[in-house]
């Protein structure tokens, strides 16, 4: 069909009211009148120029997302500050030597006597060891 104001030819038309009368016209001359809505003809081609005229953008520059560090996400825990001095209080008042204590965290002497010295943080394992053979707490929760 061809536009009723210009002439061109037309897949789709828009129907608009232009001084009081209804026509059928392209989309350039849809915009001398006033658009009758209709539920037919020219709604498919309103869809598809939408999703070609806005472009998805990309979300991630829009919205970022809050992005949680590892250590929210682990239930992590840290030796505390002093713990060689909690840890050689500890062994002393139960009257443990270092050896007996090594031998029951079935961990070398050397290991533990650092371990007291704080030269050296232990592990996870073996601080859970500690803190249950001698009753105490080392580790404490990373906020
Ligand atoms: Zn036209």
């Amino acid at each position: 069909m061809n536009c009723e104001l210009c002439g061109k030819e037309i897949k789709h038309y828009h129907e608009v009211i232009i001084d009081g009368a209804t026509m059928k016209v392209c989309d350039e001359c849809a915009k001398y009148g006033k658009e009758v809505r209709q539920p037919s003809s020219f709604q498919i081609p309103r869809i598809t120029k939408a999703v070609v005229q806005s472009p998805v953008s990309n979300p991630i520059v829009h919205t970022p997302m809050k992005k949680r560090t590892p250590r929210e996400l682990i239930d992590d825990d840290e030796p505390v500050l002093d713990f060689g001095k909690i840890i050689k209080k500890r062994r002393e008042e139960l009257g443990m030597s270092q050896e007996e204590l090594a031998v029951k965290l079935q961990e070398k002497k050397n290991l533990l006597a650092k371990i007291e010295r704080e030269e050296i943080k232990p592990d996870k394992a073996t601080a859970k060891k500690i803190e249950k053979i001698l009753g105490i707490k080392i580790m404490e929760k990373i906020q």
